[in-house]
């Protein structure tokens, strides 16, 4: 092993909500040991990230979600924090619905449109660099790597305790920690192995070593995890197109089931943007998506890691769906807009969702937090800040 491994108290996988959530919540908790944050992508955000363009500074599109909503009673402790400081802001928008006659309607519950609404201020990825910022202000050591994927996972027991050795896809060791906090589900389910061609599961063959029953069970329960796909056609309006659409009495429109079933759309978010343009994000239904999964976007940064190759004609062929079924419910023209897309594999995990009795397991120095916990907010972002929350609540004991 290279000396200048870096060592880590507490290496975190993911800079998604929910693993820059559990660094704040720990700080705030005054945990003050190193943090190592690693994630694939190339900023925080995760789900709830913003696309940018070197090419054109004023950009910036939520590719995935838009919004967010908090429904419990009582509210994540982080919330009040990121409101005082800027990072988020109540979401004024209006939210209505639109059926398979085209007949636009009050907002349906679709699980995302009711409780108090929020977004990021700026971008959604306000929200989880915010939480990295708050964990920062609180002092201690926060390494951040982006563009690193963690395809290996070795823990290693010894006299003096476990450790986790964390390898990137060439096997290279990239940290080792004392703890160790997975805050997706790639690494711990049988996605990883169907998408990269990976010969197995890497927290599967992890848990086989350490025979931790309780870990074993959290495997088990993350493997099993169903997802729902989401492929997202993100539009930029010039000026002269995008005034009719920030005309429209919607910023948020949600497909009712017959509507998805027609045109194959979930919903669309309209995001403006500087100089009069404005984004256009149409999501779609998760049938659509199921039959399109093997195209990627070409700015997938997996995808980039991993060296494949997106198609292009399969690309364009799921653009030009995406853009005539949009077309289509809109009655707007979009011309020749540029148009990307932003496919998710796993936008959004089916319950019933790891227990959270699992999500520490103190005997494997291992713990879970995301949208994929069990509890309130389930497959949302309030999960993943509560599930951050209540995985900080019990590392304070462990740590
Ligand atoms: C299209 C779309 C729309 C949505 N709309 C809404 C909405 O309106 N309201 C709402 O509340 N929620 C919405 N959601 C869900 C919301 O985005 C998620 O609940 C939330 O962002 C989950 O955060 P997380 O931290 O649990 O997981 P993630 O955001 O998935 O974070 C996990 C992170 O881990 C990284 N990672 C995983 N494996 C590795 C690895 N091996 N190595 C390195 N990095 C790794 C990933 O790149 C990712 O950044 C939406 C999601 C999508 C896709």
């Amino acid at each position: 092993m290279p000396s200048s491994l870096p060592r880590t108290d507490l290496a975190i996988v993911g800079a998604g909500v929910s693993g820059c959530a559990l660094a704040a919540s720990l700080r705030r908790r005054g945990w003050r040991g190193s943090i190592e944050l690693l994630e694939i992508g190339r900023g925080p955000g995760g789900r709830a990230a913003t696309r940018y363009s070197r090419q054109d500074p004023d950009l910036r599109i939520n590719h995935g979600a838009p919004l967010f909503n908090i429904r419990a009673q009582t509210p994540p402790e982080l919330l009040q924090a990121l409101e005082q400081r800027e990072v988020i802001s109540p979401f004024r928008g209006s939210i209505q619905s639109l059926d398979g006659q085209r007949s636009l309607g009050p907002a349906i519950d679709d699980g995302f449109s009711d409780g108090q609404l929020w977004q990021g201020r700026g971008g959604m990825d306000a929200l989880a660099a915010g939480l990295l910022e708050l964990a920062e202000a609180e002092g201690g050591v926060l390494s951040r790597r982006f563009g690193t994927l963690v395809r290996h996972l070795r823990p290693e027991r010894s006299k003096t305790g476990l450790r986790w050795t964390l390898e990137n896809s060439s096997g290279e060791a990239l940290v080792e920690a004392r703890w160790l906090v997975l805050s997706g589900t790639l690494l711990a389910h049988p996605r990883c192995q169907q998408v990269f061609g990976w010969d197995g599961i890497p927290l599967e063959q992890a848990a086989e070593s350490l025979a931790d029953p309780q870990l074993n069970a959290a495997q088990s329960q993350l493997a099993s995890i169903e997802g729902q796909a989401s492929c997202n056609l993100l539009l930029t309006l010039p000026p002269e197109q995008a005034s009719a659409w920030l005309a429209l009495p919607w910023q948020v429109l949600q497909c009712t089931p017959s509507a998805q079933e027609r045109w194959g759309l979930r919903r669309i978010s309209i995001q403006p943007l500087a100089g009069g343009r404005c984004a256009v994000v149409a999501e779609s239904s998760p049938a659509f998506a199921a039959a399109h999964l093997h195209v990627y976007g070409s700015r997938s940064s997996a995808a980039q890691l991993l060296g494949a190759k997106p198609d292009p004609s399969d690309e364009k062929r799921v653009l030009d769906a995406l853009t005539q079924a949009l077309t289509d419910l809109s009655g707007q023209t979009l011309g020749d807009a540029p148009r990307q897309l932003m496919r998710w594999g796993a936008a959004f995990p089916l319950a019933p969702g790891l227990d959270p009795g699992h999500g520490c397991c103190p005997e494997s120095a291992i713990g879970f937090c995301g949208d994929s916990l069990a509890g309130d907010g389930f497959g949302r972002i309030e999960g993943a800040l509560l599930s951050a929350e209540d995985l900080a609540t019990e590392l304070m004991k462990q740590l």
